[in-house]
């Protein structure tokens, strides 16, 4: 029987044959890692995250890596499927999937020289860049145990219930550390020639298929843009996937750059589906499914790529993340409800290379579905929420979809509070999308919302038309902090704010106080013309995305447009900047600072701002005083909380939760603030 097109993304909502299983559509959720694989206490968690995914509607969930032998895990005692009783495990997570009509794959993985365990066991002997300890050289017994692995993993997987299995070939992990001359020095049959190379990844596709019966899927993730100094060139890659498909793979999940890439792939800078033109050049290759990936993170963005025809599905793992019903909303034409990934990798990535569970700064619910849940209130209550930033935003609509009765002051005349600063800096315009969707969930939510509204104390102990208020939610955020240094009241010192939001004019020469986060945003902002719509060309350009697909990892020198100013970034404390920053975000800032060449100044004193400019002197006596001569003066000093409302509601005796950089505006913080709007919501009954 056919059914008609879906009328809202006709291409994205169609079924798809992968091997013997058809999947209801083509969104399918990439595997992610998320911490919860690792600990066996910690299945129910797991099972109820990707039960929420697919009660969401999403058309195949893959699991994060679970490894098929000891010495391919990604840490001491991580995920893995290798014998009978994690099949028992495994088939907790199998049910709950196919309780709510989902598809769910495994994803194999050996971490090969990216484990963090001092068992490891590596292609070559290039040591990992990423992590500390050092591996064993695999030889011809280790290789063939591991390739055997493989097969009994996807034996196993099967016995547990999954609908297929993916091989994970790609970001730098074991079987593209053997793909590539980059890790792979062997002179054995296993490395040199591409042959060799390539021998590995053979050798276990025909073991996988020969222990699995045909219509049991096995999906590559395939490298196909290394991103590393001696990567694979695509004549290889494409040898490598029509070689797959003679073997019996099923599908190509395309992957994009290694852990150690010099060129970002997945932080929000990367325009959106940046890459997908690699995945696109495979269909030349071979017929069986592709499958794109990376930085794809809205319904329109899939489709069009979809509609293109030349790729049959897209993988989404943190849009997922951050929705667990993208699909259903999306299938249903409520696509401007679906909470967007913004690509930040605050609470997902920065969290799993610190060996932190995995959660999302957008949906602190995810990986916490057992814990942090949002049922019907039992009393609806009356609450005021104070602020409209990323704290009062969560908590209003929280409450709401709890049954509560919100009322939302806004002292500004939008919502939106930081992220409508952040939202201006460029690369950072996926921060628009949060606000889109907090005023679509204000508005479905039935919130009312004061614009324009600084209430007061009073007021909010009096109530409004609709009563007197149960409980008051303090959001009132921060204001920036203005550093006590003579002549901070010259006429060329601005704040970050008043610089990002185009109230005053910039000139030419600035010097930005403070190197913290938003030290870091304004002085990317400062060196390019106008907050720019992402430019893929000019991108690749300044980051080293090759066109000459002869070239090994297609890397090449980076080219980065000069910056439009001459930018000085000071900060008191020595040593280098932006040590703070996100774990996997953080060196694609510092890069960018560099690239554009700010200087950077550490160690300074802030002696004064005069017309002459910024007068710094050193603590260190080998460092001579000077002056940066300058236009302006743009303060990034941190910021200090706002809480006057706190007090007299206290003392009046009304219930108020403080939140967001009301509570603690050291650690401004969006991922904070979400949590807290979030858990306070869910805490009033
Ligand atoms: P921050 O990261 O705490 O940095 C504040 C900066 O101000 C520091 O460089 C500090 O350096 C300086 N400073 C503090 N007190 C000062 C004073 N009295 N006089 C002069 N300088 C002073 O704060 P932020 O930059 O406002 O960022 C706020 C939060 O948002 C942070 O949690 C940040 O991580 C997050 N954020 C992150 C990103 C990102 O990762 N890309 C972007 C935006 C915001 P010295 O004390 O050494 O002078
Ligand atoms: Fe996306 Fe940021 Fe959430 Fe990660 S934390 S899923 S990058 S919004």
């Amino acid at each position: 029987m056919t059914t008609a097109p879906n009328p809202h993304y006709p291409r994205l909502f169609e079924p798809l044959q992968i091997g013997g299983t058809t999947l209801r559509n083509r969104i399918v959720m990439g595997s992610m890692h998320t911490g919860l694989e690792d600990r066996i206490w910690d299945t129910d968690k797991l099972a109820a995250y990707y039960a929420e995914r697919a009660r969401g509607g999403v058309g195949l969930i893959i699991t994060g890596g679970f490894a098929p032998s000891r010495t391919g895990l990604l840490l001491p005692f991580a995920g893995k499927l290798t014998n009978t009783v994690d099949v028992v495990r495994h088939s907790q997570l199998t049910k709950a999937v196919h309780k709510e009509n989902g598809k769910i794959a495994i994803q194999l993985i050996h971490a090969g020289r990216y484990g963090y365990t001092p068992l490891k066991v590596a292609a070559g002997s290039e040591p990992s860049p990423i992590h500390p300890f050092k591996h064993f050289k695999m030889n011809e017994q280790m290789i063939w145990h591991v390739i055997r692995s493989f097969g009994q993993g996807a034996t196993l997987a099967r016995r547990a219930g999954y609908d297929a299995v993916e091989l994970m070939g790609g970001e730098g992990y074991l079987i593209n550390q053997f793909l590539c001359p980059h890790t792979n020095d062997r002179t054995d049959k296993w490395g040199g020639s591409t042959e060799n190379r390539q021998r590995f990844l053979v050798e276990i596709i025909k073991e996988v298929r020969k222990q699995v019966p045909r219509d049991f899927p096995i999906i590559l993730r395939q490298s196909i843009a290394d991103f590393v100094r001696n990567g694979q060139t695509w004549d290889e890659i494409a040898l490598m996937a029509r070689k797959a498909q003679e073997h019996g793979v099923d599908a190509i999940n395309t992957d994009i750059g290694w852990h150690e890439a010099g060129i970002p792939t997945i932080v929000t800078s990367v325009p959106r589906a940046a890459f997908v033109k690699f995945t696109e050049r495979l269909r030349d290759e071979v017929s069986i499914p592709l499958i794109a990936s990376n930085r794809i993170n809205t319904p329109e963005v899939a489709e069009e790529i979809l509609e293109r025809g030349r790729v049959d599905a897209v993988s989404m793992a943190r849009p997922l993340l951050a929705d667990p019903d993208f699909a259903n909303k999306a299938m249903t034409g409520r696509g401007d409800e679906i909470n967007t990934c913004i690509g930040c990798n605050q609470a997902c990535l920065d969290h799993a290379f610190v060996g932190k569970k995995v959660s999302c700064l957008l949906n602190p619910r995810a990986g916490r579905e057992t814990v942090l849940t949002l049922g019907a209130t039992r009393r609806a209550k009356h609450i005021a929420v104070i602020g409209a930033g990323p704290a009062g935003l969560s908590a209003a609509v929280s409450a709401a979809q709890r049954g509560h009765r919100v009322e939302l002051f806004e002292g500004g005349d939008s919502i939106g509070g930081q992220f409508s600063i952040a939202a201006k800096i460029p690369g950072k315009e996926e921060f628009n999308e949060t606000i889109r969707y907090y005023t679509r969930q204000l508005e479905i939510n039935n919130v009312t919302v004061h614009l324009g509204k600084r209430v007061s104390a009073d007021e909010l102990i009096s109530g409004t038309d609709a009563g007197t208020f149960d409980d008051v939610i303090v959001a009132t955020g921060v204001v920036p902090r203005i550093p006590d240094i003579d002549g901070i009241d010259h006429p060329m010192v601005m704040s970050y704010a008043d610089a990002v939001l185009g109230h005053r004019e910039i000139g030419k020469r600035v010097a930005v106080i403070g190197a913290g986060g938003i030290g870091f945003d304004v002085t990317e902002f400062l060196t390019v013309d106008e907050s720019p719509t992402l430019n893929l060309k000019e991108w690749e350009q300044e980051w080293g995305v090759s066109e000459d697909l002869s070239k090994p990892g297609f890397v090449t020198k980076p080219r980065p447009l000069p910056a439009v100013r001459t930018v000085y970034m000071v900060q008191r404390k020595p040593g280098s900047q932006g040590k703070g920053l996100g774990k996997t975000s953080g060196w694609v800032h510092r890069a960018t600072v560099k690239m554009k060449g700010v200087e950077q100044i550490s160690g300074a004193n802030y002696d004064k701002i005069d017309d002459a400019g910024l007068h710094l002197s050193f603590a260190d006596p080998e460092t001579p005083s000077r002056v940066l001569e300058v236009d302006n003066v743009i303060i990034c000093a941190g910021q200090e909380s706002v809480r006057e409302l706190v007090d007299p509601l206290t003392v009046a005796g009304v219930t108020t939760h403080v939140i967001g950089g009301a509570d603690l505006a050291a650690e401004l913080d969006a991922k904070r603030a979400i949590r807290q709007g979030t858990e306070v919501a869910a805490s009033i009954d």
